[in-house]
């Protein structure tokens, strides 16, 4: 038994190779004591002491099986907040402070500076337009023809496939799937509402039913992979942007000219750096992000909350429009194509994450069940929203190196105004 053994003698059996080190949670059965002589065993082969990859509030018994394996403790990103940010949603209505994890210096003043001058202007209206994950599974078939005769067959029995689809949750509901053809080979991307769930797992489980069950139909038809990449996930890409992915939304406001007088700029100087950088810099890169640093508050959001952090990839791209109206205001929006987040699974349950989600009035299942996903994505994008309007003015007033140097160099943070 080898919870009865000595931790030199458990050492020992694992550099004789007679214990691998992912075979710990099993033999002692218990996952925080496995982290425990693994971390002993990484510590003894690389001659690094871990104490502080030690000292955390995981209990790794809840998370090894679920989150992650072969555990040895936790790394800890501080986490600062943003806000008050007022934010008109359809579920979110009222005042939030985001937590946002990061190590970038200015990055949070930054976001708490938008979030007061959105604040100020009434707040950020924010609205999913468009809720769906998807997973999108390549096929292969002996002709055009086939492919053709796949599709036609799939649109016909649409209403079979969902009934198989939907067999094995209590939340994934199939909206449609749409076919894309090269040559001989077919990719049909399945898109699935998935309650508060961000929903990977869980339509990946139920395409791989209706799949099966097409497949098993039409034999001529060969799997080639459950992921065929047109789904598209944790890759920069031009579907989601164009069909979206997870939540599309869009967060807006309207900054008064006496807004922008306090801080010395007009609608139009701000526009204009909007025009020039995040839209036409953008189209020269080839960027998808035709914004200024949308990733940067996803990223923050989602290490805090316990989201995919990959997910960032695809979740950051997006489009940060400005006008100046006839009255000197400023209408800003952002428009996030394809935000992949969830208030259940994944990451969310973790003992932070979960108190952070709690903060923002949205953790768990929501009453109905994906109101609370819904709610959080408004937020999310009303902190983004947050973040451009402070980066963009920041550089219409050319403070962003002088706010990196103070607030990123251990200079005066905390007091800047910046
Ligand atoms: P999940 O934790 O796998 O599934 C959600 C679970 O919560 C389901 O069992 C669901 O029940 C239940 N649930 C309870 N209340 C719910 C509610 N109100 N709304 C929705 N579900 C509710 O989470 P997931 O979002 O599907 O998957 C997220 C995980 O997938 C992350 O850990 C991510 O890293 C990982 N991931 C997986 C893949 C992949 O290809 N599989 C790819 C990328 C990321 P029902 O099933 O009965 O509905």
């Amino acid at each position: 038994m080898v919870e009865e053994l000595s931790l030199e003698d458990i050492l020992t059996k694992i550099e004789r190779g007679e214990l691998k080190l992912h075979e710990l949670d099993k033999a002692l059965n218990d996952s925080n004591k496995a982290t425990e002589i693994r971390r002993a065993y990484i510590e003894k082969v690389t001659g690094v002491k871990l104490d502080n990859v030690g000292r955390t509030v995981i209990d790794f018994n809840a998370v090894v099986g679920r989150n992650i394996e072969n555990t040895i403790g936790a790394a800890q990103v501080p986490v600062g907040i943003a806000g008050p940010l007022r934010v008109i949603g359809d579920y979110a209505n009222g005042t939030y402070y985001i937590p946002l994890a990061t190590t970038e210096g200015a990055l949070v003043a930054s976001v708490n500076r938008g979030a007061k001058i959105i604040t100020e202007s009434g707040g950020a209206r924010s609205k999913v337009i468009n809720d769906g994950m998807t997973r999108a599974p390549v096929i292969t078939v002996p002709s055009i023809v086939d492919a053709v005769e796949l599709i036609n067959w799939v649109n016909e029995h649409f209403n079979e496939i969902k009934g198989v689809a939907e067999s094995k949750s209590r939340h994934a509901r199939l909206i449609n799937i749409q076919p894309f053809i090269v040559g001989n080979n077919v990719w049909l991307r399945f898109k699935f509402t998935t309650g508060d769930a961000m929903g990977m797992n869980m339509v990946t489980i139920a395409t791989d039913k209706a799949v099966k069950y097409i497949l098993s139909n039409f034999p001529r038809a060969r799997l080639v992979a459950l992921s065929g990449n047109m789904c598209v996930d944790k890759k920069a890409n031009a579907v989601n942007f164009l069909l979206g992915r997870g939540k599309t939304v869009v967060s807006e406001t309207v900054i008064p000219k006496s807004v922008l007088s306090e801080w010395g700029v007009t609608a139009e100087d701000v526009a204009e750096v909007n025009n020039r950088k995040n839209l036409l810099g953008s189209a020269l890169a080839h960027s998808y992000g035709f914004n200024a640093h949308f990733a940067n508050i996803i990223a923050a959001i989602f290490i805090a909350t316990g989201q995919d952090v990959a997910q960032v990839v695809e979740s950051s791209m997006g489009i940060t429009w400005m006008e100046p109206l006839d009255n000197g205001d400023l209408y800003v929006s952002i428009t996030l194509p394809s935000l992949e987040v969830g208030t259940v699974g994944g990451g969310t349950g973790l003992p932070t994450q979960r108190e952070f989600l709690q903060m923002l009035g949205v953790y768990g299942s929501g009453n109905p069940p994906g109101t609370n996903a819904l709610k959080f994505a408004e937020i999310v994008a009303a902190a983004v929203l947050a973040g451009e309007v402070n980066l963009v003015l920041a550089l219409t007033r050319d403070e962003l190196a002088r706010a990196h140097e103070m607030l990123g160099r251990a200079g005066k943070g905390g007091v800047s105004k910046v």
